[in-house]
């Protein structure tokens, strides 16, 4: 093994305490996206502790750190997820909040932490250039909506997801690559490598009738939940035309469908996904659903409100930086340490900092149950932990030495989805739609609105 791997997979196992303490600290005290006020606390002191000046945004949770080489270079950016989930059937859940980890987020911090005290040690810096930004960036999950709009009113955040909220606020300005490790449940393999993930958009809809008496005279309503049912119908028909490649997903629930049995509903709301693997495509999908709801709403005499709200852009592993940490995991951990999986179809606002910035996201084995569900759980924090420090600032190595070598290669074959930020956050900003869908006119006819 390279002689510097040695050395800073020494440096790590030094601060090994820290890192088993961290990760079950903070495993104890999950928080909620946006309200990860104790853990930013936590983490910023042992940042501090380590020596780094750590920067916080005034009304918003996590911070950054910055480590500098004093020679010119690349910047690298560690990122570690802050928020926990909510599970209220977890055995471990926090009982007021039902807050959990149940994926597995802070051991991406406990792992980030690791790796800034490794790299803090005397000469870990020899041979490298640049520098590395460490950001404990809040909300990953798209969850606590009702809190997130509270804050969007009051100003205090412009974007649910926090990666996006960074990147609004510059915290990526400057940061010329980016790479985080999310725990997983393979009891074979040490890491998983994907090339990406699907993207997402978030969709609230409200299909509206007219309450009626369900015995007496049904007829004078507008049943809202049979305009629902009528949409999720016409939305399994679509299916057919789900593009196998763009693996498209789209799950809705009925979070309202009537509040009395004696009464016709007149109003039923459904949460959903549009989910797939090419922005162009998310959008089209998207436009299909929207139309097939309006549509359904209209064949009742009913109407609806649909709101799109911009979720996450799909993820695109840089295959530079793929290639780096498919070596690395091998020279570091052995043959069989990597598993090579070809997509994740979930969605992660990494997809976000991918679509514009090379970036990538490998997964660390260690947990076990299912993410996000009541038996999560952290069987083996060296795996979880321990190692994706190991690999991240032995990463950080291999991209910043020799002059930045590699990461200067990485950052000039990178082919960014969007290019600039400015047309990224014209993209997000797009996805964003408020309408009432259907519009019934004095002749007749009914209009569907339901784009842009
Ligand atoms: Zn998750
Ligand atoms: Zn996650």
């Amino acid at each position: 093994m390279n002689r510097n791997y040695e050395k800073l997979l020494s440096y790590v196992e030094k601060h090994r305490e820290l890192i088993l303490k961290t990760e079950r600290y903070l495993w104890k005290h999950p928080e909620v996206g946006y309200k990860e006020w104790k853990t930013t606390e936590y983490l910023a002191e042992q940042f501090e502790k380590l020596d780094y000046t750590v920067t916080r945004p005034e009304d918003i949770t996590g911070f950054v750190a910055d480590l500098d080489t004093g020679r010119p270079g690349p910047k690298f950016a560690i990122l570690g997820e802050l928020d926990s989930l909510i599970c209220e059937t977890h055995p471990e859940a926090v009982p007021e909040t039902k807050a959990v980890h149940a994926c597995g987020h802070h051991c991406q911090t406990t792992a980030m932490l690791g790796c800034a005290a490794a790299l803090a040690e005397p000469g870990a810096l020899d041979g490298m250039c640049g520098s590395i930004r460490f950001m404990a960036v809040p909300a990953e999950e798209t969850i606590d909506l009702e809190y997130r709009a509270r804050l969007m009113e009051e100003g205090k955040i412009h974007y649910n997801a926090g990666k996006i909220e960074y990147l609004y606020r510059g915290y990526f300005d400057g940061v010329d690559m980016a790479a985080m490790v999310h725990a997983m449940t393979d009891e074979h393999h040490l890491f998983h490598l994907f090339h990406g993930g699907n993207g997402c958009i978030n969709k609230h809809f409200e299909f509206e009738g007219t309450a009626a008496h369900a015995g007496v005279a049904p007829w004078d309503g507008v049943n809202a939940l049979y305009e629902a049912n009528v949409a999720m119908t016409a939305c399994n028909a679509l299916r057919e035309t789900f593009i196998d490649k763009e693996t498209m997903r789209f799950h809705p629930i009925l979070t309202q469908a009537g509040v009395a049995a004696n009464a016709i509903p007149d109003v039923a709301k459904m949460d959903a996904y549009a989910r797939a693997a090419t922005f162009g495509q998310m959008k089209s999908l998207n436009e299909k659903i929207n139309r097939a709801l309006a549509a359904s709403a209209a064949a009742l005499g009913g109407n609806l409100k649909i709101e799109d709200k911009p979720g996450n852009m799909p993820l695109y592993c840089d295959p530079n930086l793929y290639q780096e940490c498919r070596e690395l995991i091998t020279e570091l951990f052995g043959a069989d340490a990597l598993e090579e999986r070809d997509w994740s179809y979930g969605s992660t606002d990494m997809g976000d900092i991918s679509s514009i910035i090379p970036a990538i996201h490998p997964e660390a084995a260690g947990a076990l149950g299912k993410p996000h569900g009541r038996d999560y759980r952290i069987a083996d924090p060296e795996k979880t932990c321990v190692n994706p420090a190991k690999l991240l600032t032995c990463l950080a190595y291999r991209l910043l030495s020799d002059d930045a070598a590699v990461g200067k290669k990485v950052i000039r074959e990178y082919q960014p989805v969007f290019e600039s930020r400015e047309a990224y956050f014209q993209a997000v900003n797009d996805l964003e739609l408020t309408v009432r869908a259907v519009e019934y006119q004095e002749n007749g006819d009914v209009l569907l609105h339901f784009g842009k």
